[in-house]
């Protein structure tokens, strides 16, 4: 059976969802394998265009299996965001195990077309397909849409029907990026739309993009050294963690990564101004990407948010 197919099922059976980190660098990927070997957690490992061109792919397959090796929990490499047949084969062929293709800027028909093709393709060598549908807003790589289009149930329902999709990431109020919402806003998610499409597709897993916190003390560190991160908010993963209950089985974290590491080396820079060796910061930016990483497994994965109390802030 597919990695993914198997790890989607135990998230099924537990009620949970896997969480899928955005990987593009080694200090990210040691930091995260770290925070799953401390909780025995699986997890999804997701490159995207963006990273691929900034690290290589060659270099991030070797990351990828050297986490692997060391770690003693499932991991699934995924592309996040195909944009393209032509890129998705070529990942499908050097062994990932889960390949997104992303038609939701195109016309329901067209999108339809790609991804079927897509599908076509990756099935025939046991590989996942996580499909789009609706815009989910903000900036990430590649992706820039200005404007949220909630995903229509009943399309949902055809289009799983006509492409074979195995995933489906669905827009429901998240948003790419640290800019996600109005400052002043009141930030909320369409769990009501939400609880539409997992009725009209009950068999398929669900994904929620743009689903960090944008965690506030990380933004606030950023600004305290030197930093102009304005106006970031998210949605706290408390409230993001109730749409597990509706379907939701993997939830992708890019976002808080960035900041914390951002938050970390700023304020290194600032408390130790006389360090010049990379390896001196790198190593805090690390730790920190397991804090978060733990952060997320828990509330997602391992759902223990109890004994999370109120924490951070
Ligand atoms: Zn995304």
């Amino acid at each position: 059976m597919n990695k993914m197919q198997t790890l989607f099922n135990w998230a099924q059976q537990k009620n949970c969802a896997i969480v899928a980190f955005n990987i593009s660098n080694m200090e990210v990927m040691k930091g995260i394998t770290a925070a799953l070997n401390n909780l025995q957690c699986p997890a999804i490992l997701q490159v995207s265009a963006g990273a691929r061109r900034y690290t290589g792919s060659d270099y991030l397959r070797a990351l990828f299996n050297t986490a692997q090796a060391n770690t003693q929990t499932t991991l699934v490499l995924h592309l996040d965001h195909g944009d393209s047949f032509e890129l998705c084969k070529d990942c499908i062929d050097h062994g990932f195990d889960s390949v997104m293709i992303d038609g939701s800027h195109l016309p329901f028909a067209e999108n339809v077309a790609l991804t079927k093709k897509v599908v076509d393709y990756a099935h025939a060598h046991d590989v996942w397909v996580e499909g789009e549908l609706g815009e989910i807003c903000g900036i990430e790589d590649a992706v820039n849409v200005a404007h949220s289009k909630y995903t229509d149930p009943a399309k949902a329902r055809e289009f799983v029907q006509k492409t074979g999709v195995d995933s489906l990431a669905v827009s429901i109020g998240t948003a790419h990026g640290a800019y996600k919402y109005a400052v002043g806003s009141t930030p909320a998610l369409r769990y009501d739309i939400l609880k539409q499409i997992h009725a009209a597709i009950p068999d398929t897993p669900l994904v929620l993009h743009g689903a960090s916190s944008v965690i506030p003390e990380y933004v606030t560190t950023i600004n305290q050294f030197g930093g102009q991160i304005k106006d970031a908010v998210g949605i706290h993963e408390r409230e993001l963690a109730r749409a597990i209950d509706d379907g939701v089985r993997k939830i992708n974290i890019d976002s808080d990564l960035r900041l914390a590491i951002t938050a970390t080396i700023r304020q290194y820079f600032h408390d130790q101004p006389a360090v010049f060796d990379p390896r001196s910061y790198l190593k805090e930016a690390m730790k920190t990407v397991t804090a978060v990483a733990e952060r997320k497994l828990k509330y997602y994965t391992l759902r223990n948010d109890q004994s999370l109390g109120q924490d951070h802030h």
